[in-house]
């Protein structure tokens, strides 16, 4: 047993111990690996050194989500405890390793299993990709938080009241998601965006805009505690006040956005929200501070 000097009866994490990609410690008593790691279904194959790299990265930012999920209180059950339960695959395809079998792994949700593309932790790649498709901002944390709002939806949009107000602000999300992905593709680079809505690929499907909301509710819920713990004015750890909490996110996100200026870099948080984003961000508050 790896325990902690100064910490007596905590455990290591099974991954920061054999592979140095994790530092959270062990929190169920039966458990080898911490609430993060529990949820992995499948590694990355990790004879490449630089693929032990991506993992680190990975985990790094399924953290980030986790740790967020753990603050909002969201239930985090795993595909081990319960069928349809959230667990974590990292694969990748032909593009990036002949010997694998994919041809092509896109990173998405079905029932709980999120895939990401491990190719999506190679920055250089990953710009690449963004640039190619105009996005304003892709990240794996992005990814991560885009990807668990999937999931949440199977947990969150339940009663009948609910989807009746998810589609009077999204719209019908029983359209064709299949084709409406294959619509998007096909016209993408000559749709306009939509300034109604929270990002271009929001336009994709009403699934989309939800998963696009719910992870720029992510971004916000992170940055404001963040921020609060360094004592920014604009920082804030009440995370059940949707009002203080948007407030404090205009002034933030600007200064976010100022500071990463002051050091030559891109906005950080590079979009605007409309008055129907702002709704619908209150939308996903609701559903996770149900009053
Ligand atoms: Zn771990
Ligand atoms: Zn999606």
């Amino acid at each position: 047993m790896h325990t902690i000097p100064d910490h007596p009866g905590k455990r290591l994490c099974k991954n920061s111990i054999d592979f140095d990609v994790c530092n959270w410690v062990v929190t169920r008593p039966k458990s080898s690996y911490c609430v993060s790691c529990e949820l992995n279904h499948t590694i990355p194959n990790l004879i490449q050194a630089h693929r032990r790299r991506w993992w680190k990265s990975l985990e790094h930012a399924k953290r980030r989500l986790i740790y967020s999920l753990l603050s909002l209180q969201l239930p985090i059950i795993g595909s081990k405890q319960e069928v349809g339960g959230l667990a974590f695959e990292f694969i990748e395809d032909k593009r990036t390793n002949p010997e694998v079998f994919e041809e092509h792994v896109n990173t998405g949700h079905d029932n709980g299993l999120i895939t990401i593309n491990i190719a999506e932790a190679d920055c250089v790649s990953r710009e690449i990709t963004r640039q190619y498709t105009g996005e304003l901002y892709r990240t794996l944390l992005g990814h991560f938080r885009h990807e668990s709002g999937h999931y949440f939806f199977t947990r969150l949009v339940t009663s009948e009241s609910i989807v009746n107000d998810f589609r009077i602000l999204f719209g019908d999300e029983r359209q064709d998601y299949s084709v409406a992905l294959r619509n998007y593709y096909a016209n993408k680079s000559s749709m306009v965006r939509d300034p109604e809505l929270i990002s271009h690929y929001a336009q994709a499907h009403p699934l989309e805009d939800w998963a696009e909301v719910w992870s720029h509710y992510l971004h916000m819920v992170d940055t404001l505690e963040t921020a609060a713990e360094f004592n920014v004015q604009h920082g804030s750890t009440q995370l059940d006040n949707i009002d203080q909490m948007l407030s404090k996110w205009s002034g933030l996100s600007i200064m976010l956005n100022s500071l990463n200026r002051s050091m030559g870099l891109e906005d950080a948080y590079p979009f605007v929200l409309s008055e129907l984003a702002l709704r619908k961000l209150r939308f996903v508050h609701g559903l996770i501070y149900p009053s």
